[in-house]
């Protein structure tokens, strides 16, 4: 219903969307400024220090490791480093920022003008208009084997800054302050080091905003960043918003979405907020620039502040620190560290593995997927990496979302996929016998060969004993075996079955089919 409405509202607006991304980077060990853990949860404001909670005559001091990082992500996503950089005090109140300021970045940003590419299912948009009317990408690159298309989205800057605290209003929901009695202000956050990426407004749809994030949260899950947990809160995404007719060049007021904590809400509330824009126009009116708020329950966004409130943030640079002036060299050094991203991993598992893309995406889009497989593989060896993709991607799958599990947390591991598909392709038990093991070493954690064992499921292979049964079971219908010979073929299924019951499931079936229509043709 909601799709079809975003689907005939899409025909006649053009909706332009801009994402801005915060990550935690909670690779590394301290705060952005000074000496606190970073971690999640803990007692409220034991993670604390005079620095992260802005005491007079604290003096901040630069986590080098999270300069790293960012750059780390700027080189992986096309961007250009700055030579010369700096932090800026960006000043606001709120009481989860001790300072009254946040040591953020103004014009002087780590990385800017970078892109990644992202593929989309169906078809795109085929004009891409920017900000001054003018065609800003060729346009969407058809991939007509996967029936969806690839288009590129800018990205204009990734910046660093300090993490604020977080609030928690006391009889309100999801954050917010409505019902509340009081609030109380935790402060371990405070100073955590935080990544901000700022899109281009290069997307056109909300199934390409969906994409565009989850690109680049396995960009940074490959870096090794962050946890990225949309749901934690170490991965933050605002949407950026706005319709217009379509063929018009100026772009729309826009609204800003927040508070989106999985990337399905974060398609929903764009859908959702696109639909409204448009009806708003179709109706006479106009779209009011302000900050919406997501709600997931009653699936619709609603005003969170006006553009009135909009502060002046009288950014200053940071008087506390030198700016900073990077050696190429040093820049270089950091872009051998690059690992390998997922569009490459991608790449590699379709041409070393045979894999077919759509499991080569899934598998290379998550680093601990990614890692599960290329150690089973090692294992049960290339030939059987489609194998263990097919176990991933299905039965393993599946399983991690029924117990709302990691892959690391699974009782099921590498060692024991590999092995596995080792009873299966050698025909030591069927792939019907092997779900059931399966299920029971998702269970239990025990071996695959172990409960083959202990359940006695060894799949009889050997052709004499099979012949045995099968002559056995065509002697007890002679009749049956007459009218086979007649032209009656159709009771081969009667015959397979009745050999498949007398060795309890455990005969091969494919062994069995052969030796019954040989011997029924000799
Ligand atoms: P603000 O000053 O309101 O924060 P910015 O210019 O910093 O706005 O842009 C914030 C984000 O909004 C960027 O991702 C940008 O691409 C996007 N954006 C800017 N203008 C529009 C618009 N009219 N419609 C949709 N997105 C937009
Ligand atoms: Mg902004
Ligand atoms: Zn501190």
């Amino acid at each position: 219903m909601a799709e079809d409405r975003l689907t005939e509202v899409l025909e006649r607006y053009e909706a332009v969307i801009g994402l801005e991304i915060h990550t935690e980077i909670t690779a590394t060990n301290t705060k952005m400024f000074c000496g606190c853990p970073v971690a999640f949860g803990g007692e409220p404001n034991t993670r604390v220090c005079p620095v992260c909670l802005g005491l007079p005559g604290a003096l901040p001091v630069p986590n080098e490791a999270a300069i790293e990082w960012t750059v780390l992500a700027g080189l992986a996503t096309d961007c250009d480093i700055a030579l010369w950089s700096q932090f800026h005090r960006k000043q606001y109140f709120y009481p989860d920022m001790p300072k009254d300021y946040q040591i953020s970045q103004y014009d002087l940003p780590f990385c800017s003008g970078g892109e990644i590419e992202v593929e989309v299912d169906g078809q795109g948009v085929a004009e891409r208009i920017d900000l001054d009317g003018r065609v800003a990408f060729e346009g969407p690159t058809p991939v007509p084997e996967d029936g969806g298309y690839r288009t590129r989205i800018g990205i204009t800057r990734i910046h660093l800054e300090e993490d604020t605290g977080k609030m928690i209003h006391v009889g309100g929901s999801e954050g917010r302050i409505s019902g509340a009695t009081h609030s109380l202000v935790d402060f371990n956050r405070a100073g955590t080091p935080l990544m901000e990426l700022v899109s281009e407004p290069d997307m056109r749809t909300p199934e390409e905003a969906r994409r565009f994030a989850q690109k680049l949260r396995s960009i940074w899950l490959a870096l090794g960043i962050s946890d990225c947990s949309m749901e934690e809160g170490s991965m933050r995404v605002d949407a950026n918003v706005s319709v217009r007719p379509r063929g018009a060049s100026e772009l729309g007021t826009k609204s800003e979405v927040k508070n989106m904590n999985s990337f399905k809400a974060l398609h929903d509330a764009l859908a959702y907020e696109i639909v409204r824009q448009a009806e708003a126009l179709d109706a006479g009116g106009c779209v009011v620039q302000e900050t919406r708020h997501w709600d997931a329950t009653a699936r619709r966004t609603s005003t969170l502040r006006s553009k009135e409130e909009a502060h002046d943030y009288r950014y200053f640079p940071e008087p506390d620190m030198v700016p900073f002036s990077f050696d190429p060299e040093w820049i270089d050094g950091l872009a051998d560290r690059l690992p390998e991203l997922p569009d490459a991993r991608r790449d590699r598992y379709m041409a070393e593995f045979g894999l077919p893309k759509h499991d080569a995406s899934i598998l290379s889009a998550d680093l601990q997927m990614a890692c599960f497989f290329e150690e089973a593989v090692g294992i049960a060896g290339a030939d059987r990496a489609r194998q263990v993709a097919n176990w991933m991607l299905g039965e393993l799958a599946a399983r991690l979302n029924a117990d709302s599990v990691e892959i690391g947390e699974s009782r099921v591991t590498s060692a024991m996929v590999a092995e596995l598909v080792g009873l299966v392709e050698e025909g030591a038990i069927s792939s019907k016998q092997a779900k059931e093991v399966f299920a029971e070493m998702a269970d239990s954690g025990d071996a695959p060969g172990a409960i083959v064992e202990a359940r006695g499921m060894k799949q009889v292979s050997d052709a004499s004993a099979i012949e045995e049964v099968v002559r056995r079971v065509l002697e007890a219908s002679p009749d049956k075996v007459a009218s086979y010979r007649a032209g009656k073929t159709g009771l081969l299924g009667f015959f397979v079955g009745q050999v498949m019951r007398e060795m309890r499931g455990q005969g091969n079936p494919q062994v069995v089919s052969e030796t019954v229509v040989r011997i029924l043709s000799e």
